[in-house]
């Protein structure tokens, strides 16, 4: 799946590379998540050979655009849009990603850092990747100063052919960046002060759909449909075949990773938790989707979650877990007014 350079495994993609412990530079080890306010806007660097006619970069901040208005603005935030066809621009903009990771409390100079973050067999091997034409991308950021978040497509001729995902790809995103902002990424995701990959990925599945479709450009509900009947742009197996052939399987479960056959789990079931929290549950949509997250460094995942939905997360994976075995049309009819 990591070599699909096809629009419909982009968030497959992307998953992988979320899911593995993210770069982490610098000496300092403290992680201020109220610092984070008054932030920069953020900065979009696109390699030579792309973006010819701005489609890339509009429909790229179409997106971002929406989920910074919703979410707020939290960075550093640093998108990459790269391709294969200038080496000097290419190696430009990876001095310039190395330069915005300097740490100036650092006892190494700024050159020394920068050497060390260029040196990195993982951005050596990334670089190889964009110089010869390979669609990788996903979420990166930093656990200790200087706290950024990067979002580097390292093929991106595919984003420029497709609008759609393109802008699709932006909100899926931003709501990581907005997620990890009020998480300690250090802690397994099973801890409190992190969250459970569905939680991440799921109602990022969400998020970005609901928003595509407030932006005119996806109908939701068919696309939550898709999600159970063939997988739609996440992937297979889809949520019916998953289910028809797993009897035993747990939302919370962090090892679905593994082996990279079931991620869609946390995705596509995902998603569908999402939807239940707010069309079952009946707790509003921005609730669920943003202001919950703003207690988790506070009270931790647990007390925020029952704070916040009215329901334990063990009592949740309950009812969820026997909602999401009805027919389609039973639980499409949560969607309905
Ligand atoms: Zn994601």
């Amino acid at each position: 799946m990591r070599d699909a350079t096809s629009p419909a495994l982009l968030f497959a993609i992307t998953a992988f590379l979320l899911c593995p412990p993210p770069t982490v530079t610098g000496q300092s080890n403290t992680q201020n998540t109220s610092q984070r306010s008054s932030n920069p806007k953020p900065v979009l660097r696109i390699a030579k050979g792309l973006n010819n006619d701005g489609s890339l970069a509009k429909y790229y901040q179409r997106g971002l655009d929406y989920a910074i208005k919703y979410f707020g603005n939290h960075g550093p935030y640093f998108v990459y849009l790269l391709g294969p066809d200038s080496e000097q621009s290419v190696r430009d903009i990876y001095s310039q990603r190395a330069r915005s990771r300097v740490d100036p409390n650092s006892k190494q100079s700024a050159m020394e850092q920068m050497e060390a973050f260029l040196e990195q067999p993982n951005i050596r091997a990334e670089i190889q990747a964009v110089l010869s034409g390979k669609a990788e991308g996903g979420l990166t950021w930093t656990q200790e100063a200087p706290i950024l978040y990067e979002d580097v497509t390292t093929n991106a001729k595919q984003r420029e052919l497709d609008p759609m995902e393109n802008t699709w790809g932006a909100l899926h995103e931003y709501h990581h960046v907005f997620q990890m902002a009020h998480c300690d990424t250090r802690q397994p995701r099973t801890s409190e002060k992190n969250i459970n990959s569905w939680m991440a990925e799921g109602m990022a599945t969400y998020s970005s759909a609901k928003f595509m479709e407030n932006m005119g450009l996806i109908d939701f509900k068919k696309y939550m449909l898709q999600l159970r009947k063939s997988g739609g742009n996440i992937g297979r197996p889809s949520i019916n075949e998953f289910l028809s052939n797993t009897e035993r399987w747990q939302l919370e479960d962090e090892t679905y990773w593994d082996g990279g056959e079931s991620p869609q789990v946390y995705y596509m079931l995902g998603a569908w938790a999402t939807a239940y929290l707010i069309h079952v549950q009946g707790v509003p949509e921005v609730v669920v989707l943003k202001n919950w997250y703003k207690d988790i460094p506070r009270i931790g995942k647990s007390a925020a979650f029952r704070k916040h939905m009215g329901v334990s997360l063990a009592d949740f994976y309950k009812r969820f877990g026997v909602f999401i075995r009805q027919p389609d049309t039973a639980v499409m009819k949560i969607f309905e007014p």
